[in-house]
């Protein structure tokens, strides 16, 4: 009874430490990451040369990806609690394969290796699948990222055949192999155990956090699928796919990219906050001097004037002897949270009965379950997870603050 008692409270841990670990990930990504994404959307497109709208869109492109992926390794956490949600739409099959394998051109190109693709066995009926074309593409992008991470020399070779065994139904085989050092033997058992890395030498210094197979295992089972793997030391490593999906009568739907990319929940389609003014004094908490400046810029460009403190004592204090009609607020800052911050600012409003209740939005890089309701209890109103970028600023601020839809200008194109 005291040995299994011990092993349960051990099991426990160690769960802990894995949630807390993605708790974590997520809050130290997330906030450069808003940075990042913040001071992308803030470039105006008019005004770039037609060379640096293309760096500017693939730096986009490339954050809303990263920002996929971080979301979906972010997934991993709640496995355990609840399963990963599918969400089947009409997808072009070659081009979703196409796009994961262009998305490691550069870095192979880097290593002097090559990223084949061999499409010619998948039949015309084949191609428009019906299936979640953005989880297919997670589970290929980490087996092409580790099939380039572990081969120094040579190729990987993705190739996708396709049989109709019935007029309804594909069934898929894709295959990434490399001519990379491979994988022990007694490695291959554990390979799709979330946290597992093969421990040898110089691997060590492949980096990563041996989430990838594990997530890939959970969305090809939940898929119906399967994945193996056959490996040979030293000449290389070939990871298969076998799945079957409906075929689809529909043609897929608008860009295949689209149904990859969408960072926040409720964010509305790009460039929909682009001629919305708003009226109001914002108060913005926040610790970080980057997300802080990106933010203020942000809010001027909607319109909206800010006042800021970087941290809750600060921002209670400010609210004293202000009345602002929204407070954006960040969750973690030093010296007082955001959560205890919107307790006091709570009952400073309950003392003064006069005076109106403010809005305070929720500023958090913690996308964790759970995190939503916890500022809702601490007296928040609402919630925006970081990154965000100026559209999604703009619906959250939407639903609180008077908005003014500003014409378009006739003579901008
Ligand atoms: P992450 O994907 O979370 O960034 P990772 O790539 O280390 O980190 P996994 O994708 O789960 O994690 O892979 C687990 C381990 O399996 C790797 O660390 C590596 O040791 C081994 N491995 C995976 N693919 C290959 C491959 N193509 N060739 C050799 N070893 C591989
Ligand atoms: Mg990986």
């Amino acid at each position: 009874m005291a040995e299994l008692r011990r092993m349960k409270e051990q099991a426990e841990a160690a769960s802990r430490a894995k949630t807390a670990f993605l708790a974590n990930m997520s809050h130290e990504i997330r906030t450069p990451m808003n940075g990042v994404i913040g001071a992308l959307s803030m470039l105006d497109d008019d005004q770039l040369t037609d060379r640096d709208q293309i760096f500017v869109k693939s730096a986009r492109d490339s954050a809303r990806n990263l920002l996929q992926v971080l979301n979906e390794i972010l997934d991993f956490a709640k496995i355990d609690a609840q399963k990963i949600r599918l969400n089947p739409q009409p997808f072009d099959l070659k081009h979703t394969v196409v796009g994961a394998c262009q998305a490691f051109q550069a870095t192979a190109e880097q290593k002097g290796i090559r990223i084949r693709h061999d499409l010619s066995r998948v039949p015309a009926m084949a191609q428009t699948l019906l299936g979640d074309a953005g989880k297919l593409r997670q589970v290929l992008l980490n087996l092409i990222s580790n099939a380039v991470k572990f081969t120094q020399q040579g190729e990987v070779l993705v190739s996708l055949k396709a049989s109709t065994p019935n007029p309804n139904e594909a069934r898929l085989y894709i295959d990434v192999s490399d001519t990379g050092v491979g994988i022990p033997g007694e490695a291959i058992e554990h390979l799709f155990q979330p946290f597992y890395q093969v421990e040898s030498g110089n691997r060590r210094s492949y980096g990563g956090t041996g989430l990838g197979l594990a997530i890939c295992k959970q969305i090809v089972e939940e898929m119906g699928g399967r994945i193996q793997v056959r490996s040979v030391m030293g000449v290389g490593t070939t990871f298969e796919i076998t799945l079957d999906l409906p075929l689809s009568t529909n043609s897929p739907a608008n860009m295949p990219s689209t149904s990859a990319a969408e960072p926040v929940d409720d964010a509305p389609p790009p460039a929909a906050g682009r001629h919305l003014k708003m009226r109001g004094e914002v108060l913005l908490v926040e610790d970080n001097e980057v997300n802080a400046f990106i933010a203020s810029m942000t809010l001027e460009s909607l319109g909206v004037s800010c006042m800021q403190a970087r941290n809750g004592e600060v921002a209670v204090a400010l609210f004293k002897d202000h009345a602002f009609d929204l407070i954006l607020m960040d969750c973690e800052m030093p010296v007082m949270d955001g959560y205890q911050a919107a307790r006091m600012i709570r009952a400073l409003e309950d003392e003064d009965t006069a005076r109106p209740r403010t809005p305070i939005v929720a500023l958090t890089a913690h996308a964790l379950t759970g995190d939503r309701e916890h500022c809702l209890s601490e007296g928040m109103d609402d919630y925006l997870t970081k990154p965000f970028d100026r559209d999604a600023l703009a619906a959250t601020l939407g639903r609180w603050l008077p908005v003014e839809l500003e014409a378009a200008d006739p003579f901008k194109a």
